[in-house]
């Protein structure tokens, strides 16, 4: 690339990460340039950012994924309830009991419980998951991740002790969230359900697919303008896979290029972050995670699902980690992190500016 274009992107990577805004041709460039020079110059950028505020370590939340039932049809998710040759499952109440305390042993501090929006957990049934946990590790964080729920739900799961909530908004235009869902989903109420998270007091986590379909750079832009406006405390984003079982099996993957400069853009724009190198970058390059890592990533989500159901919660094709032993997991991810330079701790790891 001509060097006047490389003083171009410089400049305006500097300026991000000190004003930590773009213009939306300016975001637009970075997110098409695949120049090395550029790309290296905006990792190092989101490292030293990460590293002035969470330095080297790496938090790691223990993945349970206790339901794969689900009331909805996303177009794009592999248990989708429309999808019958998925082999459905739910964790009872003792599982995940059991697989929390094997992920404390292990030196996990957040449990993640995801699911499929699954109504066989009612509101009592999540209560006492929630309590039970807490009762039994009142120095672990609880993440929830079981899709859009009304206000007074959450503020019930709030109550019973759990701490954070994930909820992707999967994408920030509305037309394009309607390519992606059926018409009985509704992107206001996704949208509501986040604000609401937010105002009840959960530490919140927003963050979309990257290189769903019909995605385009105008919708990233929409995305990063989202984040500047919401301030979520943590932001989950992957490549979108295709599920041979879903009407968007022929579709193109994301690309762990643009995950990875939509990871370095998120850390400059909101340096204190938590920001997850997710399982489906891994799944698209065998060192996706740690480039994830080295472009400003510092959260690792292992598994502690028992071995028995992890094959069976398939959101897209080609899934990894889906065989081992919550040990090995943990065994594998920290030898990954330590490969990148960062390190792998047992906190926590709440929002630095959480209050
Ligand atoms: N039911 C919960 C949890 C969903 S699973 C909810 O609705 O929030 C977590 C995330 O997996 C989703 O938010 C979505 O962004 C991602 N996901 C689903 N299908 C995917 C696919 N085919 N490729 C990549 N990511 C996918």
């Amino acid at each position: 690339m001509a060097e006047k274009r490389i003083t171009y992107f410089k400049e305006i990577i500097d300026r991000l990460e000190k004003e930590k805004n773009l213009s939306d041709d300016e975001f637009k460039a970075l997110l098409e340039t695949e120049d090395e020079e550029v790309l290296e110059y905006l990792y190092a950028a989101a490292r030293r950012v990460r590293e002035g505020i969470y330095g080297k370590d790496v938090y790691l939340r223990g993945l349970i994924e206790f339901t794969n039932f689900c009331k909805n049809n996303c177009k794009y998710c592999g248990i989708r309830n429309g999808n019958k040759n998925c082999e459905r499952y739910r964790l009872t109440f003792e599982q995940i009991i059991d697989c929390c305390n094997i992920g404390y042993e292990l030196g996990f501090r957040t449990f993640v419980l995801q699911g499929g929006e699954d109504m066989y957990y009612t509101d009592e049934k999540m209560e006492m998951i929630i309590r039970e946990i807490k009762r039994l590790h009142p120095d672990c964080a609880i993440t929830l991740s079981i899709g859009e729920k009304e206000r007074e739900s959450f503020r019930r799961f709030f109550e019973a002790g759990a701490d954070r909530y994930l909820l992707r908004h999967e994408t920030a235009d509305k037309a394009h969230y309607e390519m992606l869902h059926p018409s009985d989903m509704s992107f206001e109420h996704r949208m509501q359900s986040l604000k609401d998270l937010k105002e009840i007091g959960y530490q919140v986590g927003c963050g979309m697919m990257v290189g769903s379909p019909y995605q385009t750079i105008d919708h990233m832009v929409k995305d990063l303008r989202f984040l500047q406006d919401f301030r979520p405390q943590m932001v989950g984003m992957g490549p979108f896979i295709p599920h041979h079982d879903t009407e968007f099996k022929d579709e193109k993957a994301g690309t762990v290029l643009m995950t990875l400069k939509l990871l370095a853009i998120v850390r400059l724009l909101l340096p204190d972050v938590l920001l997850p190198a997710t399982t489906a970058l891994g799944t698209l390059d065998p060192k996706g995670r740690e480039k994830g890592i080295l472009a400003g990533a510092n959260v690792v989500m292992p598994n502690l699902s028992p071995t028995d159901v992890r094959g069976k919660y398939l959101l897209y094709d080609n899934k990894i980690c889906t065989g081992d032993e919550a040990a090995e997991c943990i065994r594998c991810m920290t030898g990954r992190v330590e490969t990148t330079g960062y390190k792998v701790v047992s906190s926590r790891g709440d929002h630095v500016n959480f209050v």
